[in-house]
């Protein structure tokens, strides 16, 4: 390809609305262009790149023995009232009407769909198991689209779908996964750490999301320093910190003007934030009220939280009425006095305490020598708190967690018989019984994964692509196109690279040289191979590698070499 062709428009500027790098690098690189919020085309370049990636995905998806095909977008809304999930999904369905006002909905994940493609024709266990995949754009009306492609409502998403026997079949299937999932991530030259998940909307049993480390990252993971215990943020378990023991002394209501936060409380009474208990209310999708109390100086997580209370989804903070309503004063609560029938949840350390000071129910009062298994009563007792640094391993002995920051990349699901149970997908088992397929279902975002992979890997000049996912390896410039000897020549060594198998751009454009320079670096080539006078005089051939910066001069008949081995590196 020669440059001159390429329609890749670099910008100097970045457009306000790039938040990170990798957003602002795609846009002035000429990789991506927006067409609407969330909605973005992959220029040549950008599409050279997800075609790498898909083709790694596919050469694993395809060893582990998956098989591809391929699904309408389109989904009715039968296959979703069938899961229960037409209801449940929420907003971020993107739902249309067809002429007959029938209703379908753009596919925000295939479950559905694909349980209903196999369930008529996969009716002995002899066929299983069965493991199909398809590369495909997905819709998601995303709350709040951002980042470009990293979170956009139309994403292309590869997901496979496993279906078994049995449980140790799934399992099966889901290591063979985790393996792929592995490969194609160190494929394609990414530092990630593979961390146990929550299940989410999707639903099932075990979980691990692949996340792309990077510190502008959505997502917060927790590893362990002593073994490899990794957790997202959403799921990592936390054992309740015990408290020391004291002598429970007699619950006594004080007055504490002025004290509607845990740190004015504190301060009046003179005791450490440890010694208190607060309460964040939480109203869920159907204005289900849910109090929750955790130490003073811990945070909730919303997700374990409304795990804890059956059929909670979507949680909000309460409105005030809906908290008064149930006896509870906001900046002073405590359960003690709530109506009976509200769903109180404590944190499992929070339980453990002894003698602290929680809310009274009433403006400027607390109590104090809160003793919560002798004052809470009939309570929900739940590990509800957001890790932090530091925090004891769930795993091993003498391990701490320490909080880093990333992208999911992809996310991996044991499904078990969620989706066969309810949209009737069995086969008869080796005593002719029949039982429902046990499933898992798999996907990455190529797109995000692109994304990732220059969140990770840019400097202050531009991207620097992993050589296995780079547009082009190389690119031979010639640093003044305009005088012929040297374009002959540079379009001589691009003649080389490329019949040695090397992916390979000529910049042939006319420009000076600082504006290729600064583009090359833009766009971040791995290999760059300088064409100018001192080639012309002495055969001398300059070859800079994009990330280190390493120039190194070859003569003409060892470039060849020293280019490949370069690449190897890379
Ligand atoms: P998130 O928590 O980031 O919203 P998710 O957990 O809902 O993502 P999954 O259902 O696990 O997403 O989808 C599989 C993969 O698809 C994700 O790991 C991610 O790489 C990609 N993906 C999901 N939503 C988007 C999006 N809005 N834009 C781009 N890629 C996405
Ligand atoms: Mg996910």
């Amino acid at each position: 390809m020669r440059a001159t062709n390429l329609y890749a428009p670099t910008l100097r500027n970045t457009p306000a609305e790039a938040e990170i790098a990798s957003h602002q690098l795609m846009y002035r690189a000429g990789l991506i262009r927006k067409s609407a919020g969330g909605m973005y085309s992959y220029l040549p370049l950008a599409w050279r790149t997800i075609r790498k990636i898909e083709q790694i995905i596919r050469t694993e998806m395809d060893a582990a023995g998956g098989q591809e095909i391929m699904m309408p977008i389109l989904q009715p809304s039968e296959l979703w009232e069938e899961s229960g999930r037409w209801g449940a999904y929420g907003a971020e369905m993107i739902r249309v009407k067809d002429r007959h006002d029938r209703e379908f909905c753009m596919g925000p994940t295939h479950e559905e769909m694909i349980t209903a493609l196999v369930r008529d024709e996969l009716r002995s266990y002899k066929q299983l198991p069965v493991l199909l995949y398809q590369i495909q754009d997905k819709f998601r009306d995303e709350r709040r689209p951002r980042f470009g492609v990293m979170r956009s409502r139309e994403f292309i998403m590869k997901d496979l779908y496993s279906f078994d026997k049995d449980v140790a079949g799934m399992n099966e299937s889901y290591r063979k996964m985790s393996v792929a999932y592995t490969n194609i991530f160190t494929r394609c030259g990414l530092d990630f750490r593979a961390v146990e998940a929550d299940s989410g909307a999707i639903g099932g049993g075990h979980s691990e999301e692949f996340t792309v480390l990077a510190p502008e990252g959505e997502s917060r993971i927790a590893c362990c320093d002593a073994c490899s215990y990794a957790a997202s943020d959403e799921k990592a378990a936390l054992r309740p910190i015990a408290a020391l023991d004291e002598a429970e002394l007699p619950l006594e209501k004080v007055a504490t003007p002025h004290t509607s936060t845990i740190a004015l409380l504190a301060e009046y009474l003179k005791i450490p934030v440890e010694k208190t208990i607060k309460a964040v209310a939480y109203q869920t999708e159907d204005d289900t009220l849910i109090l929750a109390f955790l130490r003073g100086d811990h945070e909730v997580n919303e997700i374990k939280l409304a795990n804890a209370v059956p059929g909670a989804r979507e949680l909000r903070m309460a409105d005030e009425e809906a908290i008064r309503a149930v006896g509870g004063c906001p900046g002073f609560m405590s359960p003690i006095g709530i109506a009976e029938g509200t769903h109180i949840v404590v944190d499992e350390t929070a339980m453990w305490m002894h003698n602290a000071v929680s809310g009274a129910n009433e403006v400027d009062f607390h109590y104090m020598n809160v003793n919560p298994k002798r004052d809470f009563g009939d309570v929900t007792v739940a590990d509800i708190r957001l890790v932090e640094e530091g925090d004891a391993c769930p795993v091993c002995e003498q391990g701490h967690l320490h909080i880093g920051r990333g992208i999911e990349a992809g996310q991996i699901f044991a499904l078990g018989t969620k989706y066969s149970e309810a949209m009737g997908a069995t086969f008869l088992d080796e005593a002719g019984k029949a039982q429902p397929m046990q499933m898992g279902c798999y996907g990455i975002g190529v797109g995000r994964t692109m994304a990732a992979a220059i969140e990770q890997n840019h400097d202050e000049h531009g991207i620097i692509w992993p050589r296995a996912i780079a547009p082009y390896e190389v690119v031979v410039v010639a640093v003044n196109a305009k005088v012929e000897e040297q374009l002959a020549y540079a379009e001589e060594i691009y003649e080389e690279l490329r019949a040695a198998g090397v992916d390979v751009l000529l910049d042939d454009r006319r420009e000076r040289a600082g504006v290729k320079f600064n583009d090359c670096d833009l766009i971040g080539y791995p290999v760059r191979i300088a064409i100018g006078p001192k080639t012309i005089e002495n055969g001398s051939i300059e070859v800079k590698v994009r990330r280190t910066g390493e120039l190194v001069n070859f003569a003409r008949d060892t470039y060849l070499k020293g280019v490949q081995d370069m690449l190897a590196t890379l």
